[in-house]
């Protein structure tokens, strides 16, 4: 079946094979199949709307909403929702089920679900089983490690991404089961490799690319063991990093896997997966899903989904033995969800009420038609309730924007495009709820409400370059004084 994507007008094509799995993973209720329809959108915008609910690296430093406790989070001080620390959320404290909602008929559901979403906290960071390892984030089992992201069962590792099972790396990006190593990307198996790529099973290795089963390798090229050290410590004493990175670098080369997979370890009858990571099984039947992995089955258009999670549709951070969850976020230990937001050990619950069995499976089939009817069932959740902004998110990384793009002006973007007027008269107050970006710079800043008012009644023009560069410039007419 061929089709146009309703994002981008790409034609894409529905193989029988695809049709098969959405009926698969159709939800049943009263012994009825609601069946899934055959996606709106091609697999790269898919995979878009999914990104855009990522925030993998960027961390602030707020306020627990709870608490008032300072914390570290990957939600900017200035959510809509209330965010808590990251203990306090998951304590017995916090439960989600006190911001129930009744399901209504007459709203759609995207805009009911986003209602909800304004109200209930999250969590401070997306991790779990952490130690010593608070400037790390989407990861979990982490000790000892730094500024370590989309990562897991890691120790003594710092600055690194997507790395697995690993110890004592430096700066690494999709690395698996490895030691000692630096600047190493795209390799798994490996211990003392040194700003490489591509590497499988190798030992003792710099600059190197693409290589299996070796050692002793010096920019590809195999040495004697002494060789090769006397190469290593002569070329790094004439170096400087910048130097090494440069002469290293690689030129992205096309992934080799089955073209839709992508950065997946152990996947089976799946398709447009992304970074999908090994559990104690195989995880089978798994149609787009960004993230993560960990014994994940039977489930479609999901991102940061996993552990134990099957037959899920349509969810966003739901992960921990979980199934049967659709169209939810950040819920834990549950099952039969609908519609909810911050659920842990829940079932049968609807926009987090709860229901008991029968009535959960008599109202459920009734949303699906409602969402039927409005053309929601079968959508990912619109990019414009996503919790972060759209430069924040890998969406950005994937499908670059800038803020003046028709896509990302359904999606909030940091430091976004606003125009700043010349005349300071036709700006009003709201330009302090705006991020600003500075034009010389490109950092980020705000304009105080004490400073909207002065310049006001100064009638002077709004800066459009950041503090920071205001004070290089006055430093550079500054007079200079010699101590003689
Ligand atoms: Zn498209």
């Amino acid at each position: 079946m061929e089709k146009t994507c309703k994002q981008c007008s790409a034609d894409f094509i529905i193989t029988t094979e695809d049709l098969d799995f959405y009926t698969k993973v159709s939800p049943v209720f009263q012994g009825q199949k609601y069946e899934i329809p055959a996606p709106s959108c091609c697999p790269d915008c898919r995979q878009q709307q999914r990104l855009a609910f990522r925030n993998e690296r960027k961390m602030y430093v707020r306020k627990c909403d709870s608490s008032n406790k300072i914390i570290v989070s990957h939600f900017k001080a200035d959510t809509k929702f209330p965010v808590y620390d990251y203990d306090l959320w998951w304590s017995n404290l916090f439960d989600g089920i006190k911001y129930q909602k009744e399901y209504r008929f007459d709203i759609n559901f995207f805009q009911q679900f986003n209602s909800l979403l304004q109200k209930v906290p999250w969590a401070s960071k997306s991790t779990s089983d952490m130690k010593n390892s608070d400037y790390c984030n989407n990861s979990s089992f982490l000790d000892n490690c730094y500024l370590v992201f989309d990562s897991s069962k890691n120790k003594n590792c710092y600055y690194s991404t997507t790395l697995c099972r690993s110890e004592d790396c430096f700066d690494c990006f999709r690395v698996y089961d490895s030691k000692n190593c630096y600047f190493l990307s795209h390799s798994s198996d490996c211990t003392n490799c040194l700003f490489s790529h591509n590497l499988t099973n190798c030992t003792d290795c710099f600059g190197s690319n693409n290589l299996k089963d070796k050692q002793f390798y010096f920019f590809n090229q195999e040495y004697t063991e002494v060789e090769y050290h006397e190469k290593v410590s002569a070329y790094t004493k004439e170096h400087s990093h910048e130097e090494i990175s440069k002469e290293t670098k690689q030129k992205p080369v096309k992934n080799d896997n089955d073209n839709t997979c992508y950065f997946s370890e152990s996947l089976e009858n799946s398709k447009y997966c992304l970074n999908i990571q090994k559990g104690q099984k195989v995880s089978k039947n798994n149609y787009d899903i960004s993230h993560f992995g960990f014994d994940l089955n039977n489930s479609y258009h999901c991102t940061q989904v996993g552990l134990n999670t099957t037959d899920s549709a349509f969810c966003y951070y739901v992960w921990g033995n979980c199934h049967n969850i659709y169209y939810s976020m950040s819920c834990h230990n549950s099952h039969h969800l609908f519609g909810c937001i911050g659920l842990k050990n829940k079932k049968y619950c609807i926009f987090n009420k709860q229901y008991t069995e029968i009535s959960y499976n008599e109202l459920v089939p009734k949303v699906i038609n409602h969402m039927q009817k409005t053309g929601e069932w079968g959508e990912f959740f619109p990019m414009n309730i996503s919790p972060f902004d759209y430069n924040e998110t890998v969406a950005q990384e994937y499908y670059p924007r800038d803020g003046d793009d028709t896509i990302t002006k359904t999606q909030n973007y940091l430091g976004s495009k606003y125009i700043i007027d010349p005349d300071i008269q036709n700006i009003t107050p709201d330009i302090c709820e705006q991020v600003l970006t500075c034009e010389h710079s490109g950092e980020l800043y705000k304009i105080l409400p004490q400073e909207f008012r002065f310049y006001k009644t100064m009638a002077l023009p709004i800066p459009r370059i950041c503090p920071e560069q205001r004070y290089k410039e006055r430093q550079e007419k500054r007079i200079i004084d010699k101590l003689l």
